[in-house]
């Protein structure tokens, strides 16, 4: 095969079927008698490497001695993550009594790492002790210096060096080996950031020796290596990579690019075949793997020379399982199980191998087995192992001495201490998880026959465990998404939206004809209502999937009405299906059958949920399709009819999702559609025969509906209105800043700020400030504002002129009375109603106590003593919709949620984005009237209960009592 077919089997191998995939995997494995002598191999090295245990206070011995089956382990990763970059000692101490107080650090364990720990503090006092009695005999300066220290010992077992010159000179110390270096610190936020990484790489390639190697990740020296900027990744990450390897070119250091998360695989494989001397990390977990090392031995071929080729098993494994759940992708792109992934390796291993005049291949494992399988597969001198700073020492000082002519590299992080974190947790996941070779090697008990066990004997299927991201929920399908990394995907929604050109105009709804339909929904109420609840559900479960069949129109609809971008679209058909799914399911869970109630005997008692009549949906635009899907589905799966009035900025869209209810069996009297603005809604509130109403928009408007609802005579009806809110993110000095910035430009700007959810307000800690506010102000500057029609938009216009003239007065009289942070640039030559995301800082008494709508961001610098003072002034705003927490510490996340009076908090993450049934969404106060949507209690508010009371003995006596069937027990 040529060069493109094998690069578009890549793509095709992208979220393949897992048995699909292992089943080529399993005829491309060594044959029987190979596999033999690859067993025996593995064994007697597993023996040895068992018996010879890590060096005290190796990152290894670090890693089987607490990994992450053990509390401690976990509390001492946070405690190592933070310490050392927290810059008050105040929030340091915190911290350590958040994370270490309790736990068993006493000297009588044998672990050395506790050893260690408490040795470090035991010099500070005559005996040793536990943590907690030393925190309260020593004080907690005393404590903190010395588990700085700790933490900087276990750092040092991670990181080979603090610079380039200290990691080369501790480097030479060890001759057998050669060295990779691995400059510490994770993807750049900023064009700053891109910028020192670059200075960082060309500095390590200057100092490093002669035939060391340079590892760089393409996130580092660009702040957005993602497919939809592809533009501006060749325009400006192209030229730096190949400066890079040209430099190493020059200096005979190998400079491999490294591999990260699976959807930069595509760009990333891109920027190789078009930098002449750069090698490739490839990762065997993900499905493609066997494709890519296939095209790249093609591309060696073409290109006629000899790629290096790094094979790994891939670090990113639980973020990429996570990911695909939430984007509702319809497989995973890795395996799941660890067998299927050290099989791909060996077929990744033979492909690589089969051809040394394109590839010169390097093999990282600490696995016996794998490193046996390698050693049977190879002849030497064709490649060489890799293994990780700290790791598999044991393993090597074996290999390299019974193999004198075997190369090892090291792959070696160098960096500050303070940017261990990534890459502390990257290598937790891979050998401090139970499953791991490092953590069983350990383990006694894991005998060594099963741990170099072939794994071909392993079973194949998929691990059901971890479920298709499709079949996440137990009892209803997730909706599935639509993979906007993908470049396909991206072009064929562009195409999409230009062939479908302008909207078509729509013409309002007269008084007459809403009169006309409600008088039409009214009587439709009645069979609608008497349809059972599971027929109901079918229906609305069909619209969900046609919902999700029409995907790619109905995102063009959004883009070009609601002025949405792509990925906002998407998420709106996903969040639409499943309301529909989850209104279904929770309609028959409750409406199908009454609940039977205990009470006397010959007496039987039923509660059962009936819909009202006819339900005002009034919708608006900022969701024009979720939102207006969600009231409706939630009305007619408690068995309601529908008048349903989008917002009059998005009819077309709300339109759109009635026929697709139409065309999944909802009749079309049962939900009408009304489309005008806030005087039609206003008349449709009005009307007695209005039996309740679901509201989504602004406060006032909820309040004008409510006055109204009491000023209409006869029954009084129920309102369900979802309002805004002043949303805020807390957070203190022990977050991490990036973390921090990345879900800050997600929940204030996402959506040019026009969710209710967003991020009104960032109150920052004064230690964590001045860091925090440099990298929100690079990655505004990162920021493209512009048509939502084009893939690399991140920010597309606010709705209309009157949005806009008020954000844009909003802005002018900040820009007198507060301090600009930063903006995102507005290109002169759009037209339309842009508003570039900007954020001022201000202090607390002049932050606005009413919702901005749009990316407008207040920064409130707080001292620690006030966090009282901004709790209370958060709650004084009488709103109560979304929160955000950021803090590595425990007390501060609790104490927070004790006072907050919010309907949705969040914990180290964005603020927006809540999922039908996993995050009920609504707020309290001035922000809505619960109940909440996506939840368990939103469908009842749309009933009304009917008890029904029947003697059962008028007829027949107590026929229970009689038979003995529910007889008590008596009690003598
Ligand atoms: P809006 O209140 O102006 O309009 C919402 C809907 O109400 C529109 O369909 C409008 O035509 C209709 N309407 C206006 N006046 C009316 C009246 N007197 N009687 C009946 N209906 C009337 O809100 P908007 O500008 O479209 O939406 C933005 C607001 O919605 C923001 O405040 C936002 O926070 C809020 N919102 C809340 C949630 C939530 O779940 N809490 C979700 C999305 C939006």
């Amino acid at each position: 095969m040529g060069v493109d077919r094998l690069r578009a089997a890549i793509a095709s191998a992208h979220r393949t079927a897992e048995a699909d995939a292992v089943l080529r995997l399993r005829m491309l494995q060594p044959g029987p008698a190979a596999a033999q002598a690859i067993t025996d191999l593995s064994f007697r090295l597993a023996e040895r490497v068992r018996t010879t245990p890590p060096a005290p206070l190796s990152a290894e011995s670090f890693l089987r001695q607490y990994g992450l089956s053990t509390p401690e382990g976990v509390a001492l990763m946070c405690v190592a993550e933070a310490l050392l970059r927290i810059p008050d000692a105040d929030t340091a101490d915190a911290l350590l009594r958040d994370k270490l107080a309790w736990g068993n650090w006493s000297t009588a364990s044998a672990a050395d790492w506790a050893l260690m720990l408490t040795g470090t503090l035991a010099r500070w006092h005559d005996e040793p002790s536990t943590l907690k009695s030393l925190i309260s005999r020593l004080g907690e300066p005393i404590v903190r210096t010395a588990i700085k220290q700790a933490m900087r010992i276990l750092a040092g077992q991670f990181v080979l060096g603090e610079t380039i010159e200290q990691a080369t000179s501790r480097a030479a110390e060890r001759p057998r080996y050669r060295f990779s270096y691995d400059m510490l610190g994770e993807a750049a936020r900023t064009a700053d950031d891109a910028a020192r990484y670059f200075r960082l790489y060309s500095h390590a390639i200057k100092t490093a020796r002669a035939r060391d190697g340079i590892s760089v990740k393409p996130s580092a020296l660009h702040p957005r290596f993602e497919e939809a900027k592809r533009s501006r990744v060749f325009h400006e990450l192209l030229p730096r990579i190949r400066q890079l390897a040209e430099l190493a070119e020059q200096r005979a250091i190998g400079l491999t690019i490294d591999a990260e998360e699976s959807e930069r695989l595509e760009l990333t494989l891109d920027i190789l075949e078009s930098v002449p001397f750069a090698g490739l990390a490839v990762q065997a977990y993900q499905k493609r793997a066997l494709a890519v090392c296939e095209w790249l031995v093609e591309l060696g071929r073409a290109k006629k020379r000899r790629i290096p080729i790094r094979l790994v098993k891939g670090a990113y494994w639980d973020g990429e399982v996570k990911r695909a759940q939430q984007l509702g992708m319809p497989d995973y792109p890795v395996f799941t199980r660890k067998a299927a992934t050290d099989i791909s390796y060996v077929a990744c291993a033979s492909a690589l191998l089969s051809a040394p005049e394109a590839i010169d291949p390097a093999f990282a494992t600490h696995n016996c087995r794998t490193l046996a399988t390698i050693l049977e597969i190879a002849e030497s001198g064709q490649f060489e192992f890799q293994k990780l700073f700290g790791m598999g020492d044991g393993l090597y000082d074996i290999v390299l001495a019974d193999h004198p002519d075997v190369q090892c590299r090291v792959y070696a992080p160098v960096g500050s201490f303070t940017d261990l974190l990534p890459y502390l947790v990257r290598r937790l996941l891979e050998n401090g998880a139970n499953t791991s070779f490092v953590h069983q090697i350990a383990d006694a008990k894991v005998p060594l026959n099963a741990l170099v066990a072939d794994p071909m004997r392993e079973p194949v299927e998929p691990d059901l465990r971890i479920p298709l991201p499709r079949c996440l929920y137990p009892d209803r399908k997730n909706s599935m998404g639509l993979d906007l990394s993908v470049r396909r995907n991206l072009d064929a929604l562009r195409a999409h939206v230009i062939a479908d050109g302008p909207l078509a105009a729509v013409e309002s709804t007269s008084p007459q004809e809403l009169d006309f339909s409600i008088a039409r929904a009214a009587e439709a109420f009645a069979s609608w209502s008497r349809t059972p609840a599971a027929e109901r559900a079918a229906r609305l479960e069909r619209a969900a999937d046609l919902l999700e069949q029409h995907m790619v129109g109905l995102v063009s609809l959004i883009v070009r009405e609601g002025r949405r971008t792509y990925a906002d679209s998407v998420s709106e058909v996903r969040e639409a299906a499943d309301f529909c799914r989850y209104y279904a399911l929770q309609a028959k869970l409750l409406f199908d059958k009454a609940l039977s109630l205990p009470g006397p005997a010959g007496e039987k008692n039923d509660l059962a949920l009936h819909g009202r009549g006819v339900f005002a949906c009034i919708s608006p635009w900022n969701f024009p399709l979720a939102i207006f899907t969600g009231q409706v589905a939630a009305a007619l799966a408690a068995g309601n009819a529908v008048i349903a009035k989008p917002a009059e900025q998005t009819p077309r869209t709300g339109m759109r999702a009635l026929e697709i209810l139409y065309e999944a069996g909802v009749p079309a009297d049962v939900a009408c559609g009304a489309i005008g603005d806030g005087s039609l809604g206003a008349r449709l509130v009005a009307d007695p025969r209005i039996a309740g109403v679901a509201f989504t928009g602004s406060v006032e408007t909820a309040q004008k509906i409510n006055q109204t609802l009491a000023g209409r005579d006869g029954p009084i009806v129920p309102l369900i209105a979802e309002t805004g809110g002043v949303n805020a993110m807390l957070v203190d000095s022990s977050a991490l800043p990036e973390q921090v910035v990345d879900d800050t430009i997600a929940s204030a700007f996402q959506s040019a700020g026009q969710r209710c959810s967003a991020q009104r307000i960032l109150f920052l800690e004064a230690g964590n400030a001045p860091r925090t506010l440099e990298l929100l102000r690079g990655a505004l500057a990162e920021l493209k504002v512009g048509d939502p029609a084009e893939p690399d938009t991140d920010i597309g216009p606010v709705i209309d002129q009157a949005a806009h003239d008020a954000l844009a007065h909003h802005i002018r009289s900040l820009r007198q009375s507060a301090k600009l942070v930063g903006a995102a640039h507005l290109s002169p030559n759009l037209h339309g109603h842009y508003i570039a995301p900007i954020a001022f800082e201000l202090p607390l008494e002049q932050l606005p106590k009413v919702e901005v709508f749009g990316p407008i961001l207040h920064v409130c610098v707080y001292q620690r003593d006030d966090l009282d003072r901004v709790l209370a002034w958060l709650r004084d705003t009488g709103y109560g919709l979304t929160l955000g927490i950021h803090s590595r510490i425990q007390a501060f996340v609790d104490r927070v949620i004790a006072q907050a009076r919010v309907g949705n908090i969040y914990v180290n993450r964005s603020m927006i984005g809540a999922v039908v049934g996993v995050q009920p969404f609504g707020g309290e106060g001035l922000s809505g009237t619960g109940p909440k949507a996506g939840g368990p209690h939103y469908l009842p508010r749309f009933a009304v209960e009917r008890t029904l009371t029947v003697n059962t003995a008028a007829i027949g006596g107590v026929t229970e009592l009689l038979s003995g069937a529910s007889r008590a027990p008596t009690s003598r």
